[in-house]
């Protein structure tokens, strides 16, 4: 099916355009009235999941991380989004908020009150299965799930309306209803309750695609497998175009298209063999081709992979799908009637999954950490979509040839490596945040340190808008995050980064604070499972052949002081001779502390970046002098309002001959440098700085 290759090179199109920053936004309402047409004359069928696709990623411009952050989890969830809860559960607001009236509103209060009165302390997940509220999940319950590839069952998906809907319908032809009055009542409830709960994306779909079966069976004209995927995945496109970007959304279309796929499969198979499949090993095959098929944008969101998800899913599959119309049974029956007896029924239930995910997130393997770089994942994609063309066509060969060539093109796509004059470099970038910092440093292997993340605006932020882009556009993992000091400006992205990319470690400046990116920072870090440790002076951590030094600040310096900035993370980065000084906003007050505790050797560079943006609270003479750097680097917003550089600043750092980058005037700063020689490449310019370092010889003996 040569349509199939076609909307998978669509997507990763649209997904290159968006992420080029082409504004394409255009083609959603095209797409709803194609599919419309296609579902409504049964012609196109093949067409019209075609077209729904080539538009939906024409439509990415806006989506999440690539647009400014509108699927930005709320405030109010803290505790580890990172997850497909709240991708699912971030749609809710925009699209719907203006048709959610105040009785809506008070409906969900009052049931989530009752589901309090009978769930009790199970009463938290009871409200992210029923009605779409995942604040009252704990960060140690998401990680267990997303551990063992099943965090999609904490928000409400296509999965649990399919369920209550298929229950309803039982109900009420259970109740002497003829076929279509049970299956308009069942319609009617469905739709009702999908938007009590808020519509989420994915319950959308699947209310949809409810609605048109019941429809089809009405009119007794079979819908298409692919005439209902186009449907239940426009649904949700066509309240809210900009939809296509949520991962929710992405999920729970690849999911279908799993499931149509291994349903084609297994009745070719059965007709071919002539015995039915076990129950057992087609929910095996759906739950396997539906992880495999989603891999990718799941190592592309989060940085990794749950490899025991298929197994656990095919163990939690039955008891959700007897778990989930009692829990609704629970909701809807009178409190002092059946209410409390469906809550005891729940209960078990309840603690079996969460059994389920217990038992598969304990072993370490379960959970696989990969950041794929952008040619890599889109390579990935291609090979998924061979993958659900290969399980739905009688000729699979084709497309099994390509999806083996796009995966074995995987390993060998050249990792971005650093490297000067041919030997292994190590590259500096000083990434244009604004006013801010975030400056990421490629190590000669190919993964990252990153100091600092960037700022945070209303409804986004620099880690996402900025940091990720340009860190995944070479891939390879975070192995160490510093955040120096406590403030929007150097922290604001940092809770975006360490969800996406999962740091092995980090360091942080230790100076507690009440801000709110700080706090949601260290909550991002303890659900990622990240080490993280307070900077401690005299740390020497060694990563690919780069010596980490933290210089400060000391907890007993950091202890006596009110201002953030004088307590920033100072860290000095060397690989062969050459070193890299990182001050954060150290204000004069650290600077002096920094020269009274070590001497100048320890503190000399070749390359500074200059403490609080170039204020001239820092950068005192006497510390310049110590560090005698060559460059200095200057994070600085353009036409800030503080001044940031300032000349005297400027002036003294001119004085001792030193070269000044600034990314207001030259935009990112690459510095490359192979341990002696310095090469700077900025705007398109490339030139080497002079004189090159003295022959390398062992950190240590330089440091001293
Ligand atoms: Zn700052």
């Amino acid at each position: 099916m040569p349509l199939s290759f076609v909307a998978g090179a669509a997507w990763v199109v649209g997904l290159l355009l968006a992420r080029a920053g082409v504004p394409v936004a255009w083609g959603a309402p095209l797409a709803c009235v194609g599919s419309a047409w296609a579902a409504a004359t049964g012609r196109g069928r093949t067409v019209a999941p075609a077209l729904v696709l080539v538009l939906a990623a024409l439509s990415f411009g806006e989506s999440a991380g690539l647009g400014d952050g509108r699927r930005e989890p709320r405030a109010s969830s803290v505790g580890a989004p990172a997850d497909p809860t709240d991708a699912a559960v971030g749609v809710t607001g925009a699209a719907t908020a203006a048709a959610t009236s105040v009785a809506l509103d008070s409906w969900r209060r009052a049931t989530s009150a009752r589901l309090e009165r009978l769930f009790g302390t199970d009463a938290g997940i009871v409200r992210a299965l029923l009605i779409a509220e995942p604040d009252g999940l704990t960060p140690t319950l998401r990680d267990r799930y997303a551990d063992a590839g099943l965090v999609h069952l904490l928000s409400i998906s296509g999965l649990h309306v399919a369920i209550v809907g298929a229950a309803l319908t039982l109900a009420f032809r259970a109740m002497r209803l003829s076929r279509r009055a049970a299956d308009a009542a069942a319609v009617v409830v469905a739709v009702l309750y999908v938007a009590a709960i808020g519509a989420p994306a994915p319950a959308v779909r699947s209310v949809v695609l409810f609605a048109a079966l019941a429809l089809a069976r009405g009119r007794q004209r079979p819908v298409h497998p692919w005439g209902s995927f186009t449907l239940g995945a426009i649904g949700p496109v066509a309240l809210d175009p900009a939809v296509v970007g949520d991962l929710g959304w992405q999920l729970s279309v690849t999911g279908y298209a799993a499931l149509v796929a291994v349903g084609r499969f297994v009745r070719r198979r059965e007709e071919e063999v002539e015995a039915p499949m076990a129950p057992l090993a087609r929910e095996l095959l759906t739950g396997t081709v539906a992880a495999i098929v989603s891999a990718p944008l799941v190592a592309w969101h989060f940085g990794w992979l749950s490899l025991i998800g298929p197994v656990a899913n095919v163990v939690a599959a039955p008891i959700v799908s007897v778990l989930q119309p009692t829990l609704f049974l629970a909701m809807v029956l009178p409190e002092r009637g059946g209410a409390p007896i469906a809550a005891a029924a729940a209960r078990p239930l309840l603690h079996a999954l969460d059994g389920v995910a217990i038992a598969a997130s304990a072993p370490s393997w379960a959970r696989l950490t990969v950041v794929p770089s952008l040619a890599v994942a889109a390579l990935a994609g291609a090979a998924s979509v061979s993958l659900l063309v290969a399980v739905w066509s009688a000729r699979p060969r084709a497309p099994i040839l390509a999806g083996a060539l796009c995966l074995a093109a995987m390993p060998w796509w050249p990792v971005r490596v650093p490297r000067l004059d041919g030997r292994p470099a190590m590259e500096v970038q000083l990434l244009d945040v604004g006013q801010g910092d975030a400056i990421a440093v490629r190590t000669p292997r190919g993964r990252w340190i990153l100091i600092d993340a960037g700022r945070a605006w209303r409804g986004g932020d620099a880690g996402r808008r900025t940091v990720l882009p340009a860190l995944r556009r070479d891939g390879g993992a975070l192995a160490l995050l510093v955040l120096t000091h406590p403030h929007a400006d150097h922290i604001g992205g940092a809770t975006s980064v360490i969800r996406a990319l999962r740091p092995a470690q980090v360091r942080d400046g230790g100076f507690v604070a009440a801000q709110g990116a700080y706090r949601d920072a260290l909550e991002a870090v303890a659900v990622q499972g990240a080490r993280w440790a307070r900077v401690r002076p005299g740390e020497v951590l060694t990563i690919d052949g780069i010596t980490c030094t933290f210089l400060a600040p000391d907890s007993a310096w950091a202890a006596g002081l009110d201002d953030p900035n004088s307590a920033s993370a100072v860290v000095r980065l060397q690989f062969g001779v050459a070193r890299l000084l990182l001050t954060g906003d150290a204000e004069a007050d650290e600077e002096a502390w920094l020269l009274e505790r070590y001497a100048p050797a320890d503190l000399r560079a070749d390359v500074l970046k200059v403490a609080h943006h170039g204020s001239t609270t820092s950068s005192t003479a006497a510390f310049l002098d110590a560090v005698r750097p060559r460059v200095a680097l200057v994070s600085v917003g353009a036409t800030n309002r503080y001044g940031h550089p300032a000349p005297p600043v400027m002036r003294r750092l001119l004085e001792r001959g030193t070269t000044v980058l600034r990314t207001d005037q030259l935009g990112v700063v690459r510095l490359r440098t192979d341990g002696r020689r310095w090469e700077a490449r900025v705007a398109g310019r490339r030139w080497t700085i002079t004189p090159p370092l003295p022959p390398p010889t062992p950190p240590g003996e330089v440091s001293r």
